[in-house]
């Protein structure tokens, strides 16, 4: 795919507005217009749909959502040199695009998003994405003000969000992110494909949230998996006790074997916990 609209191509916007790239910003800009078509096409259907994205920075995968139909991107860019090149996109899908400038980490993304269907897509700043994630997980409603999430993140990070009890990477993200969604990888993508490219792999992952997560309240599902792998080769009767309580009576109210190990306790044994520790949870 060589053109996707009419505007100039991504690496004569980034000359003309002087975007070298910050590394403090997580700056891995993509040019490639097919890559950036292919994350927008994983999000699914977008005509009735407004996309949140985090990040636009001179606007590629902005420009791609767009070119798919998206109704309306809000993105939150927090880098203002940004600002013209996205501009001259709003300009282009009059109407269509809505650009704040500031933090998504101390940004309402659900209210500005506003009513209807609503869907994450990034590629996300490496330096806050874990930190991002964890928050739309954690909300208080569920299900969540967003319909589902297709973001990049480095490799590894993925591969922890993903990862199955016995993985080398479960852990406290992919019993959040198993207990509240169903989390994939859709594929890799090389370093080469960023500018200035990273040092690793990276990889876009699918998120949707499950309607009825097995109920529990996520601030002691959080506290029983920091606990549990803050130690994760020790068995649980052990690295529990960081608790602060009665570490073996938790364990039995939750029906679960006290020599077992972090790693390999299923995603309903740690709400088991986390129910065993905060009896009268709020649900979801
Ligand atoms: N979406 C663009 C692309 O794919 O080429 C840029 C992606 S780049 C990996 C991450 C972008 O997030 C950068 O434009 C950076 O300025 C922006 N950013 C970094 N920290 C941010 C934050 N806390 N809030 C909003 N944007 C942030």
């Amino acid at each position: 795919m060589s053109q996707i609209d009419d505007l100039p191509p991504l690496r004569e916007v980034v000359r003309t507005h002087g975007l070298s790239a910050t590394k403090a910003l997580g700056q891995n800009f993509l040019f490639d217009l097919n890559l950036t078509a292919r994350i927008a096409r994983a999000a699914g259907p977008l005509d009735e749909v407004t996309v949140v994205e985090v990040g636009p920075g001179p606007g590629g995968l902005t420009r791609a959502l767009l070119a798919c139909g998206a109704r309306r991107v809000v993105a939150v860019e927090r880098d203002a040199r940004c600002l013209p090149a996205l501009a001259e996109i709003a300009a282009h899908y009059p109407g269509r695009l809505e650009v704040i400038q500031g933090d998504a980490l101390a940004t309402d993304l659900a209210a500005a998003a506003g009513p209807g269907t609503v869907k994450i897509v990034a590629n996300l700043p490496y330096n806050v994405a874990s930190l991002l994630l964890v928050g739309w997980l954690t909300g208080e409603r569920w299900p969540p003000w967003w319909a589902s999430m297709t973001l990049m993140f480095q490799k590894e990070v993925a591969q922890r969000i993903t990862a199955d009890p016995g993985d080398e990477a479960y852990g406290r993200l992919a019993v959040l992110a198993g207990w509240r969604t169903e989390a994939r990888i859709l594929f890799d993508v090389p370093a080469s494909a960023f500018v200035p490219p990273p040092k690793v792999t990276s990889s876009v992952v699918h998120l949707v949230p499950r309607a009825a997560p097995l109920p529990c309240a996520c601030a002691a599902l959080e506290r029983v998996t920091a606990a549990a792998f803050g130690q994760r080769r020790k068995m649980l009767r052990q690295s529990l006790k960081s608790l602060g309580g009665d570490a073996a009576a938790l364990i039995a109210a939750a029906g679960l074997d006290p020599t077992q190990r972090a790693e390999t306790v299923p995603v309903p044994g740690f709400v088991a916990l986390a129910r065993a520790l905060t009896p009268e949870p709020r649900s979801g």
